[in-house]
């Protein structure tokens, strides 16, 4: 099945599905609960079945399948990666096996998998209505961004280029735009979000590509959203304080995660990379920004393959019809819920 395919058929799920969602406030239905070194879990099967998804052990005790007809997640103990549709996705804690049952967070659960599987459900906030839409070009001015010395490929130059093909695949669709930057020029991070929030955005897309030194054979895409308030971010193995303190980024979390998902579907889906990952940082402009906001990094120009593809026009051009369709998909979620 694909990706696009797989979330379509979410979408409707989603929908079919918000007026059979169980109470709002009792999240985990009638599976247990557990503490594991202080982060709440609760019982994944409970907790699934309650959006009509049925439960299958992949491997006793090790890994399970969800699945419904319009939706399949695998889930494996002491793992944060799942598969949600075919994507690879991280939850902020890794699932649990306890005595025969698995766990999930209780963040993630409602994070996470509830904004996917029911946005209808997600208590509160309701996610802003769309109509203005931020684009963020990464890097600009003295801040090239990364880059493939060998083949003289600056970060900034396709970030830019990304944007304005997507500012009008969006104007075109009927949003008002925003641009953080429209030509090469130096801006700081905190000022990206302030130019989002003034305008009052009601989504911010912040466009990247990737590198990594000393590991060229490294490829492929992820997208990032802000890390929810008590969790960590993908690439901390333990928790800190700093985990605590709620930013302004964090107002949106479930939306963040609706919102991400779609978007590294379109992405995968179109640019046929290797998936990375749909993860969570606290990058400046996500914690910052007041709206749903996500951060794509569509290929590592570390990647000399990858970098000639970023390089042609051909493939800037699918990466922006694809984040329009990201959009898109994300516009037809939340119709499913009041917006505020
Ligand atoms: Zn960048």
């Amino acid at each position: 099945m694909s990706a696009a395919f797989a979330a379509l058929i979410l979408l409707v799920g989603s929908s079919a599905l918000a007026g059979s969602a169980a109470s709002k406030t009792t999240i985990s239905g009638s599976g247990s609960t557990i503490q594991v070194a202080g982060i709440g879990y609760l019982d994944a099967r409970a907790f699934f079945t309650r959006f009509g998804l049925k439960a299958a052990w992949i491997e006793r005790g090790q890994s399970m399948r969800l699945q419904s007809s319009v939706a399949r997640i695998e889930i494996e103990d002491d793992k944060r990666d799942v598969n949600v549709n075919g994507l690879r996705v991280l939850m902020g804690e890794p699932a649990v096996e306890r005595d025969g049952t698995l766990y999930i967070s209780r963040i993630d659960a409602e994070k996470l998998f509830l904004p996917l599987l029911s946005p209808s459900s997600v208590a509160s906030p309701a996610p802003p209505a769309l109509r203005v839409i931020a684009i963020d070009a990464g890097h600009g001015g003295q801040d090239t961004g990364t880059q493939n010395k060998a083949f003289k490929l600056d970060e900034k130059t396709f970030t830019l280029d990304v944007a304005m093909r997507l500012r009008a695949l969006l104007v075109q669709q009927g949003y008002k735009v925003i641009m953080t930057r429209t030509d090469d020029r130096f801006v700081e991070l905190p000022r990206r979000a302030e130019i989002a929030n003034k305008a009052g955005a009601d989504l911010f897309i912040s466009i990247h590509f990737n590198a990594v030194a000393g590991s060229p054979t490294v490829r492929g895409s992820e997208t990032y959203v802000m890390t929810p308030q008590y969790q960590r971010s993908t690439s901390s193995p333990k928790r800190d304080a700093s985990d605590n303190v709620r930013n302004p980024g964090n107002l949106n979390d479930p939306w963040n995660a609706l919102l991400g998902y779609h978007m590294h579907n379109q992405v995968i889906d179109s640019l046929r990379g290797e998936d990375r990952g749909f993860k969570r940082a606290r990058f400046a402009v996500l914690r910052l920004v007041n709206s749903p906001a996500v951060l794509i990094e569509a290929g590592y120009l570390s990647n000399n393959d990858e970098a000639r593809r970023i390089a042609t026009p051909a493939y800037r051009a699918a990466l922006a019809e694809a984040l329009a369709q990201g959009v898109r998909a994300y516009g037809l979620a939340i119709t499913t819920t009041k917006t505020r």
